[in-house]
């Protein structure tokens, strides 16, 4: 499989045995060694403490590929690539080895010294990790050295500022790969695409002619057995500091003056610059939280959140989070951009809603007597397409208006499956482009953004559970938008199947 795009590489997976490189790592590359877009001179060495051989590590690929997998020849052919070496990222002495490993397989691949370390553990092992990797020499190559890093990046702003600060010891900025999985989703990249691609959108794209803008990400799933994580993290720090934030600020962008790395980033940090810090009191008016009790989705009864596996009994961990940003610019003055994130929700669901301001005077009927907005719908997963709400002619002799829908999906029109999220942004770390990973800038302003709120929900307990499984969450989060006279889009009448 030949491709002059993508430069050879190395690629070092620390936690080669674990979940995400089982189910997202070693799948996402074979896609990209299927579709010729990965050279033959690529090399992969999973670390991980279990003692098990390169043969065993091999099949363990061919298992986890299979799914994925087109030509059984294909696989064997791409397992032989792997190589497995145990070692514990604590033990300052197997580095050497690892080391001696890399050398030999940069030689035997011809790599170029091009190396990509992939971090897919536990957190607290980044920085011990990024040091031995500069003090055992490493990041001395050649080529191209690259971190990817996954979240959580830090707890706060001050932990991430450390973490920060141990790998950047290592390795400059532009070498390291913040990996926001949103950002490597189709639709999530389309935003852009909509946005500056299209005359009609973009006139309109500000406080003259949108009225709110509502962002919803809503799993069906709960806590599951990452108990342990989820009672130190919560929503707010596991999904509003990181993919809820980078969609807005994708969504509130000025156009950046080029397509490229620099540029876009710069714009999205202006973005969260300009939000409105929500802090003390206002929090409350600001900010709801919930945490799922009991419940029913699907004809299942499902246990709350305090009776999941490794959670407090009495926990005031929040599983849901609605919140009202600000974002105080010219463009976005007074415009209210309503965020909610929930698990335990009865559909799974990410999507944007824009809302259009209404016409200045209505001339037509409907039954309802009044005109229904104009949205623009955004499907980011589990569907992915863009449905535009309209006024139309009723069908008939008179001139009642009724809604219509015009739409969009992305399967439809390709016939295929759109690549998953991590198979474009290891494409991207291969070619050396950034654009679709979080800059340091971005991590930090949305810590402190998310901190302040934090602070004060640390202190006080919420009443919780607050919302039954299956639903849409806590009654406070409809007041929030009751109390600016919106109401949140359900999200079951918005589905393109609905179209
Ligand atoms: P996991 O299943 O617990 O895997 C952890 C890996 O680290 C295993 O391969 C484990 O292998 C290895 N490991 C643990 N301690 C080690 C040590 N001292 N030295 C060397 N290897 C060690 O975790 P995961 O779900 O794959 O998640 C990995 C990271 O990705 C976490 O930061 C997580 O937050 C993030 N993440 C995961 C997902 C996902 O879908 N799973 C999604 C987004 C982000 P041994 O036990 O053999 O050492």
């Amino acid at each position: 499989m030949k491709n002059n795009e993508t430069p050879t590489s190395l690629i070092i997976i620390f936690g080669a045995t674990g979940d995400l490189a089982k189910r997202k790592l070693f799948p996402s590359l074979y896609k990209l060694y299927e579709k010729g877009r990965l050279t033959d001179r690529f090399a992969v060495i999973g670390v991980a403490r279990r003692s098990i051989s390169n043969d065993e590590f091999q099949e363990s690929i061919q298992e986890s590929v299979k799914s994925a997998a087109g030509k059984e020849e294909h696989v064997q052919e791409f397992a032989s690539h792997f190589y497995y070496h145990s070692h514990d990222v604590t033990d300052s002495d197997s580095y050497s080895a690892l080391k001696k490993l890399a050398s030999e397989l940069d030689d035997h691949y011809g790599l170029n010294g091009n190396r990509i370390f992939y971090l897919a553990m536990a957190p607290e092992f980044f920085g011990t990790i990024a040091l031995h990797l500069k003090k055992d020499g490493l990041t001395e190559v050649d080529g191209f050295k690259r971190l990817v890093i996954e979240k959580p990046f830090g707890h706060d702003l001050d932990s991430a500022k450390e973490l920060n600060n141990q790998i950047r010891t290592a390795f400059q900025e532009d070498e390291i790969y913040r990996i926001d999985h949103y950002l490597g989703k189709a639709m999530v990249q389309n935003i852009e695409v909509i946005r500056f691609a299209n005359a009609i959108f973009e006139p309109l794209w500000n406080n003259r002619y949108i009225s709110n803008i509502q962002v919803t990400s809503s799993e069906i799933l709960g806590v599951e057995e990452r108990g342990r994580y989820y009672e130190k993290s919560g929503a707010l720090r596991d999904m509003v500091q990181n993919h809820m934030l980078q969609m807005v600020s994708l969504l509130a962008m000025e156009p950046p003056i080029k397509l490229n790395t620099k540029e876009i980033r710069s714009e999205k940090v202006r973005v969260l610059r300009a939000l409105r810090p929500i802090e003390g009191e206002d929090v409350h008016n600001f900010f709801v939280r919930g945490q799922y009790g009991e419940g029913e989705i699907n004809g299942e009864h499902l246990r709350g959140y305090r009776q999941e596996p490794m959670v407090e009994e009495d926990s005031n961990t929040e599983t849901f989070v609605a919140g009202k940003l600000l974002i105080d610019n010219f463009r976005w003055a007074g415009v209210p951009i309503y965020i909610r994130t929930g698990k335990r929700m009865g559909t799974k669901s990410t999507k944007i809603v824009i809302q259009f301001k209404d016409i200045p005077m209505n001339l037509y009927y409907q039954t309802e007597k009044t005109l229904n907005p104009n949205l623009l719908v955004i499907h980011i997963q589990p569907e992915e397409g863009i449905t535009l709400h309209l006024n139309a002619k009723k069908a008939g002799e008179n001139m009642d208006a009724t809604p219509v829908k015009l739409n969009f999906s992305n399967k439809e029109s390709d016939g295929i499956n759109t690549p998953e999220a991590y198979e474009k942004l290891l494409y991207d770390c291969m070619r050396g482009d950034a654009t679709n990973f979080t800059h340091w800038d971005e991590v930090a302003l949305s810590w402190s953004f998310t901190d302040k709120i934090s602070a004060v929900w640390e202190k006080t307990k919420e009443n919780f559970p607050n919302y039954p499984s299956g639903t849409t969450g806590p009654k406070k989060a409809d007041e929030l938008l009751e109390k600016d006279g919106f109401f949140w889009w359900p999200i079951t009448d918005l589905e393109v199947t609905n179209c």
